[in-house]
């Protein structure tokens, strides 16, 4: 084969083959970048010059052919072949640049090559020797098929993202093209025909030289084209990174610039975000700086929250957004990296806040509601109990009042601490709001655990008081328990028991606690019903007084009577006090009902004979009401009882709250003549200084003391003390609940004023009263025998 080609020629084929391809793809690509009708202007002339260079390499090399004998080429055949030339490449060109899929890329190639063979086997066609030809059929096969998938392979590679695969294109498409012909010019056997002639239209190969020179010339023409074109282009993409890298550089974001996975440019910020040496991140991979990101499946404008990785391989939270943008004719992959740590700690921080209590740092009720939801939720599936705990403070009300809310503040941070000082791991501790606690035990073998919780809160919180500026403040805890699934399933229905445990817990006598039974919701019913009953009770004037009198130690003489009222309910019968006075106070129907008493037991003791006195019970609820001095002057001033027989009692809880307003009130009602006495005295604060900051006329000591007398040393010395330090002070005392000789005895020996209890009288109507009086008077008690 080599002796019969030129080698200087088929030199010459290969370079114009070489400068044809490259000015084929070098116009097609302007082609691509171009728009509108210069597209396709451009995409013609790319195909025409990829026709063309297959055109004119094919005439060179068959030029450069030596058959030995004299050759002509048939014009007619010579035209179809660079016809099926253009068009087959044409056809493959313009559906290459339609298509994506790499099959489809694949079956343009093959068009490509279709055209090429055409081109090569009719061009062979055309060429006429003097001679015979004869084709070894076993030849031409193999080529055509060997050269087809080339050049599918080719248009494969013109259509991939990666460069290094699209620089195989050419040198793919220039293999094909020469399998086809050399396979083509070995499959070809000469034979010398002295006698054959050409026919009259043949072209000699000097005539055609001309044209293929022309060609080839156009070709080379057409290859500094698309050189300038080139240039120019990489000039432009060149600029635009440079001022799209200038415009990066003031955002605040990170910004990479990449085109597929590799980073072209990165600003300043990602470089300070990720501590990168500035220019050092221009072409290392996406995935390096961003694990997991996979650009083509994240769709443009969705933000994605994921973590960068830094120079220091440390990982900062990032919110990542892709952005396409055509960079100097090229789209080019625009990644805006946001830095996410501020934002998380903030987030952090109003979660923290929305779920934890502000004064003591513990859960709030959100977060305790939110957990109780969630171990309810998850109990169901196994077999552990849970646990409530509802904290309420005793007497934590009166700090707040006497102290300030500063002080009840602190107060509560102690208290705060004091039980988490008690509580397990498992244990979660909230604050639901002003003095209310709540524990949720979880995982809790029985109902044990949390009664035995229970009783070390009650004793840490009364253990030892709280020092608040020196000065101790005693508090105590009282305690609803809730155990789930027995005494709820969900959160509402336990919080709702647990709350009617915590009443129960209180109304038990406080720092106790009590465990939610089912009774608890009737007694809440009782409740409901004597708070709708006693509104309507005043209105219809079911309520009436009883008196119990009080007698002279000495005389035994009736020195006064204390009013006590009485609910006489049309279905209960009598109600006693202690069943609706709570009630009343809580529900405020204590001040019209305590009005009621002041006005009723006024105008009754005015007919009472001589100087006996009347003692009214006021409750703290009534020393809030501004009317309350107003309300004692009309109910004097409309019964005529002179204010010297009034006496008005009160208990320590009056003087806990509001102490300088109280105080003033007391005052008031002193300067008008009524009478003052401190009721209960012992059972509440106790506080001496009260004893100090108001002369009341007189102390009664309550029966809990009087209960044990005079057997109980204790009990003794503390009436004895309080007798003594009253006479000191310039008071009297009565002794209340006598309910025994020895008590009265007792009272009598140790110099107490007057004496009030069952032993005397239980407290009587009006009528029985009134008996009561004249027999007394006439027989004065001195005895309890009397
Ligand atoms: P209190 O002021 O300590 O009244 C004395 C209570 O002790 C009365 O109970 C009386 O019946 C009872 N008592 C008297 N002597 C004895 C005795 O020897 N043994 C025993 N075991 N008890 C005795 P009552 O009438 O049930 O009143 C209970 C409480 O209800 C009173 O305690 C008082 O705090 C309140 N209360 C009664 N009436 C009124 C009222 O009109 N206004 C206000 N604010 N409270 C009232
Ligand atoms: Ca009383
Ligand atoms: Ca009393």
């Amino acid at each position: 084969m080599r002796d019969m080609h030129d080698v200087r020629l088929m030199v010459v084929a290969g370079l114009v083959c070489a400068v044809g391809i490259y000015a084929s793809f070098a116009i097609g690509n302007h082609a691509a970048r171009a728009n509108g009708s210069a597209r396709s202007r451009w995409g013609v002339v790319s195909t025409v010059a990829s026709a063309s260079t297959a055109w004119a390499t094919h005439f060179i090399v068959l030029l450069a052919f030596k058959p030995g004998m004299p050759a002509a080429f048939e014009p007619v055949l010579t035209a179809i072949s660079l016809t099926c030339a253009i068009f087959g490449l044409g056809a493959g060109v313009l559906i290459s640049i339609r298509v994506r899929q790499r099959w489809q890329l694949f079956g343009a190639g093959l068009l490509v090559g279709v055209g090429v063979t055409g081109l090569h086997y009719i061009g062979q066609a055309a060429y006429l020797v003097q001679g015979t030809v004869v084709w070894n059929l076993t030849l031409v096969l193999p080529s055509v098929i060997a050269s087809l998938p080339l050049s599918g392979l080719a248009m494969v590679a013109v259509g991939s993202r990666d460069r290094r695969i699209r620089a195989t294109a050419a040198p793919l498409l220039f293999v094909s093209i020469a399998v086809l012909h050399f396979c083509g010019m070995a499959a070809m056997t000469l034979h010398f025909d002295a006698a054959k002639r050409f026919p009259d239209n043949a072209v000699s190969p000097q005539a055609i030289t001309p044209v293929v020179a022309g060609v080839s010339l156009a070709l080379i023409v057409l290859a500094i084209f698309g050189w300038r074109f080139d240039l120019t282009a990489k000039a432009n993409l060149r600029h635009d990174r440079r001022r799209l890298r200038e415009l990066a550089d003031v955002a605040l974001e990170g910004l990479l610039i990449c085109h597929n996975d590799i980073v072209i440019t990165a600003n300043n910020s990602i470089e300070l975000l990720s501590g990168h040496v500035p220019g050092t991140l221009s072409g290392s991979f996406v995935s390096s700086l961003l694990p997991g990101l996979d650009i083509s499946s994240l769709p443009e404008r969705e933000e994605r929250e994921m973590d960068l990785i830094g120079a220091d391989g440390l990982e900062v939270p990032v919110r990542v957004l892709r952005r396409e943008v055509a960079l100097g004719h090229k789209i080019q992959t625009v990644i805006a990296v946001r830095d996410q740590r501020e934002r998380l700690k903030t987030e952090a921080k109003m979660r923290l806040l929305a779920f934890t209590d502000p004064l003591t740092g513990l859960a709030n009720r959100t977060r305790f509601f939110d957990l109780l939801a969630i171990h309810t939720a998850s109990r169901r599936d196994r077999d552990k109990i849970g646990a409530v705990l509802m904290i309420d403070l005793d007497r934590f009300k009166e700090v707040n009042d006497t102290l300030g809310h500063a002080a009840g503040d602190i107060v509560l941070r102690m208290v705060a601490d004091r039980l988490q000082s008690t509580m397990r791991m498992d244990d979660a501790l909230a604050r639901l709001g002003g003095d209310e606690f709540a524990v949720l035990q979880t995982a809790v073998e029985a109902a044990d655990a949390a009664t035995a919780l229970a009783a070390r809160i009650v004793k840490i919180i009364a253990a030892s008081p709280f020092m608040l500026d020196g000065q101790p403040i005693h508090l105590g805890a009282s305690i609803g328990i809730a155990m789930a699934p027995d005494d709820g399933d969900d959160p509402a229905e336990l919080m709702r028991n647990v709350d009617l445990a915590l009443y129960a817990a209180k109304a038990d006598g406080r720092g106790l606690y009590r465990r939610y039974d089912p009774s608890l919701d009737e007694k809440t019913r009782q409740r409901r019903a004597i708070e709708a009953g006693l509104r309507l009770a005043l209105a219809e004037g079911q309520m009436e007084l009883h008196y119990q009198p009080l007698v002279d130690s000495k005389t035994g003489c009736i020195t006064s009577a204390e009013a006590l009222v009485r609910w006489n309910h049309p279905v209960r019968g009598l109600v006693p006090p202690l069943d609706f006075i709570g009630i009343a106070e809580e529900t405020g129907l204590i001040v019209p009902l305590g009005e009621w008493v002041l006005n009723t037991a006024c105008a009754e003791a005015a007919t009472w004979p001589g100087e006996m006195r009347v003692a009214v019970n006021l409750s703290p609820a009534q020393f809030r009401e501004r009317s309350l001095v107003p309300v004692i002057v009309a109910a004097l001033n409309s019964s005529g009882l002179a204010p010297g027989r009034l006496e008005l009692e009160i208990t320590e809880g009056v003087l806990l709250s509001d102490e300088t307003g109280t105080l003033a009130t007391l005052n008031e009602l002193r300067s008008l003549g009524v009478h003052v006495s401190m009721d209960d005295f012992g059972t509440g604060y106790s506080s001496l200084s009260y004893l100090r900051k108001f002369p009341f006329d007189k102390i009664k000591i309550d029966q809990s003391f009087v209960r044990q007398l005079p057997h109980d040393a204790e009990s003794a010395a503390i009436v004895r003390a309080i007798i003594t330090m009253a006479k000191c002070l310039g008071m009297s005392t009565t002794v209340e609940g006598v309910e025994t000789s020895e008590q009265f005895d007792f009272s009598v020996a140790e110099g107490c004023d007057t004496i009030q209890g069952y032993l005397i009288s239980r407290p009587l109507d009006c009528v029985h009263l009134a008996s009561f009086i004249t027999k007394t008077c006439k027989a004065p008690h001195t005895s309890v025998t009397a």
